[in-house]
């Protein structure tokens, strides 16, 4: 058998908090019969006065009712308990332990103490509480940097990266489930004369402002607005499937960008800022790259350009032999 003095030096030497209660046969609280300095320490009570109370006060290490009545229940039941709580110390300083209450039996089952084991935990939860902070951080910068690589950043549209990608996974959709695309391309008119003209600034305060009228016409969750190069926009559309009503989308945001007014003084199709636009609506085939999207709605757009531009064309009918 281990000598009492040396298990006392152990409990002494131990950084938990242990505390022991002995069980009254008279149906009274439980008795507080030993408590380690590690205990006093961290309750912040001095061990010698402790002696002797009943062990309500291990109820009282808990500020909440919820773990008030689960620690009562324990007790009550003689089962052992783990919780994890915010306690008060005697100086009112509160701080996040672990407290382990164990039932002793004897020889014949019946149940003769408690142990108590604290352990004060508050340096672990600062740090997960820290850990989940910079998460949270780390969590916002990825959706910044994400942010910043699908966006362009002049005029806040998406841009060719993510545009050619979101191609490329519709058109596989649209294929397997023979559902048309609708694609369309836009390019403002005498856009180098207009920086000529105007300056530079001016040039990317016009494309702002042609950029917002697109994105803002077609906003539906199924559409996407890109930059794809320097005063060429595409939209990609599913929730427009038929041309007609594409076409009719497409034109109201060429006449609303005629609208908008902007002079342009060198233009010799008008003398406001105005946008040549082509479109392609098709159901993508097998063996069809995505690319022949992009490639038919900017053929329709040079054909607007052709027939004096300010206007919108219509990509002629191709027939793809499915691979
Ligand atoms: P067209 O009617 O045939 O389309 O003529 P265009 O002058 O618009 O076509 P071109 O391709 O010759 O010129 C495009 C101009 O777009 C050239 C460039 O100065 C301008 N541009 C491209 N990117 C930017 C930009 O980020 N900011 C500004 N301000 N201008 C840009
Ligand atoms: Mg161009
Ligand atoms: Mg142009």
């Amino acid at each position: 058998m281990i000598r009492k003095e040396l298990l006392s030096a152990a409990l002494g030497a131990t950084s938990e908090g242990v505390i022991i209660a002995s069980v009254e046969d008279n149906g009274k609280p439980s008795k507080i019969i030993y408590a380690n300095k590690a205990f006093s320490a961290i309750t912040g009570y001095d061990t010698e006065s402790m002696i002797g109370y009943d062990c309500r006060l291990l109820e009282g290490l808990a500020n909440d009712s919820t773990s008030v009545e689960k620690i009562k229940a324990a007790i009550h039941s003689g089962n052992s308990i783990q919780l994890i709580k915010r306690s008060r110390a005697k100086s009112g300083e509160q701080y996040w332990n672990e407290l382990s209450i164990s039932p002793v039996l004897d020889e014949a089952g019946k149940l003769t103490h408690f142990i108590g084991v604290l352990h004060n935990i508050e340096e672990r939860i600062k740090n997960q509480e820290k850990i989940e902070k910079q998460n949270v951080q780390l969590a916002e910068k990825n959706r910044q940097l994400d942010e910043l690589a699908s966006h362009d950043f002049l005029t806040q549209l998406y841009n060719r990266r993510f545009f050619d990608r979101e191609l490329h996974r519709l058109c596989a959709f649209h294929q397997r489930y023979q559902t048309p695309l609708s694609l369309a391309f836009f390019d403002i008119d005498y856009f180098k004369d207009y920086n000529d003209c105007y300056g530079h600034n001016a040039g990317d305060q016009t494309l702002r402002a042609v950029a917002e009228q697109i994105s803002q016409h077609f906003s539906r969750e199924a559409d996407i607005s890109a930059r794809y190069g320097g005063e060429e926009f595409v939209v990609l559309s599913a929730s427009d499937s038929d041309e007609a009503t594409f076409l009719t989308h497409v034109e109201a945001v060429r006449s609303k960008i005629e609208r908008l007014a902007i002079p342009h003084k060198k233009s010799k199709s008008s003398t406001v800022v105005t946008v040549s636009a082509g479109i392609y609506v098709g159901v993508p085939m097998r063996g069809m790259a995505p690319s022949f999207f992009t490639k038919e709605a900017d053929r329709a757009m040079y054909q607007a350009k052709h027939q004096g531009r300010n206007r919108v064309a219509v990509a002629s009918h191709v027939r793809m032999v499915s691979g």
